[in-house]
């Protein structure tokens, strides 16, 4: 078993960190680098964006062709690591939802006219993008089999009628992957469409106030009246909207871990700092067996996660769904980043419930972890649902040639 990485990957990773520790942290520290909602105001991230292009640093994760540097999913599980340091890094880097996986789905399914149409202006930064799936009872959520918004066939067009919501980016996004029904087949009955914001026929009914610091563009629950899609922009197609779903999501669950064991580890970091410092009844925080365990802990559990996000990478890498390796890596690494926040806040005292350091901000989003792209429960259903398809072949080895 071979766990280095190449000298390439470690090249990016630790450009990548030193471009975090010298312009992004320092913004993280300064209100006025926030917008109304949490995140990087658009005027220092357009600032950063342009400084990461310039420095090579920009959609690591697409092909040369598509304008990226052709990292694997491994490669991309160590960079991502690094850009999540700060809470507004891979936005930074054209490295995070919703547009990370939007560009590498189209990269990998799209035709080349959809590509020059859909992904390139996401690419080169002109525009954001939104993925339209899930729906308010009683539509489809954690189960797509549910889905409800319908899109009929006229001609050579598709009209659109439905509701969805917790659609990241819609008030900012410009181009939109849609889900939608378009006949009742368990297997083919869902079809992805493409769709711009300019097109008429739907609407935002309003961004969801949520608990967390919201990416840019919200959370929005959007209505369809009508919206009409030509042919030439089904995704895939027609029937495919499953599988579609599937080749999307994958990869995109895994780098939500690969940036979350990021945070997870900031989250360390400030907690080492202050019980480096602060005493208590003559005793050095960390000097503590108490902190020692807690951090102890901590620090296993992120190479637990590290472990599980290198194995679904590298079985992306080979091909393979890797539908249980992502699925016990979401599982983990969601739990996980709940918990460092926590930790690191009470470790903290009553500096970490200050918005004085970015832990408050980690916990509030952490939150959002375990339901987003799969609640624990789903996951484990799924993982269940292997073991009793596999039984003990679940844990096997792959033997190799
Ligand atoms: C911040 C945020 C951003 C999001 N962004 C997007 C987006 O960009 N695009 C998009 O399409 N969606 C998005 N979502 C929606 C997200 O993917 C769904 O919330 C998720 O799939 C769960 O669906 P649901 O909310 O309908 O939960 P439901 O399906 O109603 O489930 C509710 C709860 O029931 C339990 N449950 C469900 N199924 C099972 C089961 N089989 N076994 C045991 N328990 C179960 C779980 O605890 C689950 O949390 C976002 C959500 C959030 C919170």
């Amino acid at each position: 078993m071979d766990f280095t990485i190449p000298p390439r990957v470690e090249a990016y990773r630790a450009r990548i960190a030193a471009f975090v520790e010298r312009h992004v942290i320092p913004l993280e520290r300064d209100p006025a680098a926030y917008d109304g909602h949490g995140n990087i105001a658009p005027s220092e991230l357009e600032r950063l964006r342009a400084l990461a292009k310039a420095e090579g640093l920009w959609c690591l994760q697409l092909k040369p062709e598509t304008g990226g540097a052709g990292l694997d999913k491994v490669g991309m599980a160590v960079c991502y690591e690094a850009m999540n340091r700060s809470i507004f890094g891979p936005v930074v880097f054209n490295s995070a939802a919703p547009d990370d996986g939007n560009m590498m789905v189209m990269e990998k399914v799209a035709t080349p006219a959809q590509k020059a149409r859909w992904l390139d202006p996401i690419v080169r930064g002109e525009v954001r993008s939104a993925f339209a799936m899930t729906e308010p009872h009683p539509g489809g959520g954690s189960d797509p089999g549910m889905i409800q918004t319908r899109a009929e066939r006229r001609g050579d067009r598709y009209v659109v009628t439905g509701r969805k919501w917790y659609i990241t980016g819609a008030e900012d996004a410009a181009h939109f992957i849609l889900m939608a029904r378009t006949s009742d087949d368990a297997r083919k009955g869902l079809t992805a469409f493409l769709f711009h914001r300019d097109s008429p026929g739907w609407h935002i009914v309003r961004r969801i106030p949520i608990m967390g610091p919201e990416e840019h563009g919200g959370h929005c629950e959007i209505a369809f009246e009508g919206l009409e899609i030509p042919a030439s922009d089904v995704l895939m197609n027609e029937g495919d909207g499953l599988k579609l779903t599937q080749i999307r999501l994958g990869p995109a669950r895994l780098t939500h871990c690969m940036r979350w064991l990021g945070l997870s580890k900031r989250c360390v970091e400030i907690a080492r700092e202050y019980a480096a410092v602060r005493q208590g009844f003559g005793v050095r925080l960390a000097d503590r067996e108490s902190i020692q365990l807690m951090l102890g802990d901590l620090a296993m559990r992120i190479e637990i996660g590290r472990l599980l996000v290198a194995k679904a990478a590298w079985a992306l890498d080979r091909g393979s769904f890797a539908r249980k390796e992502v699925s016990m890596a979401k599982v983990h690494v969601a739990n996980l980043l709940h918990a460092a926040a926590d930790t690191a806040i009470q470790i903290n005292g009553a500096r970490g419930y200050s918005t004085d350091t970015p832990l408050e901000w980690i916990y509030r989003y952490a939150r959002q972890a375990r339901l987003v792209d799969g609640a624990d429960e789903v996951h484990k259903m799924v993982l269940n649902r292997t073991l009793e398809a596999e039984g003990d072949a679940f844990w096997s080895w792959d033997a190799g040639e």
